[in-house]
């Protein structure tokens, strides 16, 4: 077990509850906080998700920050629920895309990782089966924790554990990890705000089952 703490960026879905699991299991509940974002995301459910998901990991640093004013200044399907989101094929970036959001997301984390003393931000951004999200790339992240490090003269250290997994692959880690069932029923990657399997039909959704049934596919190879 790690000595140091993590700050995770949990949001209460798939991805980020997995990552928060593995930092439980490597730094220890104790040494883990999170950090949750309420930034007017069509399913506020999103938030309370989050904050049972830590409660259950036994996390009790979980810090709930509002960025109400998103979307004053961008808006996009994923913070408008009047615009439709976009199918998973028919465009090279949905526009559920919310400009800035990673960024934003890593600079507040990275604030209170400081004041914390925590060196370590922990968030389940992948590039593999790429959205065309610009902000989930391996060269995003590795450019802000350097202008992290310069912005607050700190070493952070940004943790991207899924980065390079595929879906399938992100499945195959919560099962090692022994979270399957929470992740499976009680994450929520839904558009529509449906936790567990979630509505089925929106592009998150599909994603997500296409990920399940590829896993469910390499177990049985
Ligand atoms: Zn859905």
């Amino acid at each position: 077990m790690k000595s140091e703490k993590a700050v995770v960026v949990l949001s209460g879905g798939q991805d980020s509850t997995t990552c928060l699991a593995q930092a439980v299991r490597d730094y220890g509940r104790g040494n883990v906080a999170c950090i949750t974002f309420q930034y007017g995301q069509r399913h506020g459910a999103e938030v309370e998700v989050a904050k049972k998901i830590a409660a259950l990991f036994g996390v009790t640093e979980h810090k709930i920050i509002g960025l109400d004013w998103y979307n004053q200044i961008t808006t996009n399907a994923l913070l408008d629920s009047g615009i439709a989101i976009s199918k998973v094929d028919t465009a090279a970036c949905p526009n559920t895309i919310v400009d800035g959001r990673n960024m934003m997301f890593l600079l507040v984390a990275a604030i209170y990782a400081k004041s914390l003393g925590i060196h370590d931000i922990i968030t389940g951004v992948c590039e593999t089966d790429f959205s065309g999200y610009p902000d989930c790339r391996d060269v995003f992240i590795k450019s802000c924790n350097v202008t992290l490090n310069l912005a607050m003269a700190y070493e952070f250290r940004v943790v991207t554990p899924l980065m390079f997994l595929t879906k399938a692959e992100t499945w195959a880690l919560a099962e090692r990890l022994g979270v399957m069932q929470v992740v499976a029923e009680q994450t929520l990657t839904c558009y529509n705000g449906v936790a567990g399997s979630g509505c089925g039909t929106c592009p998150s959704c599909v994603l997500r089952q296409r990920g399940y049934e590829a896993y469910l596919k390499s177990k049985e190879a």
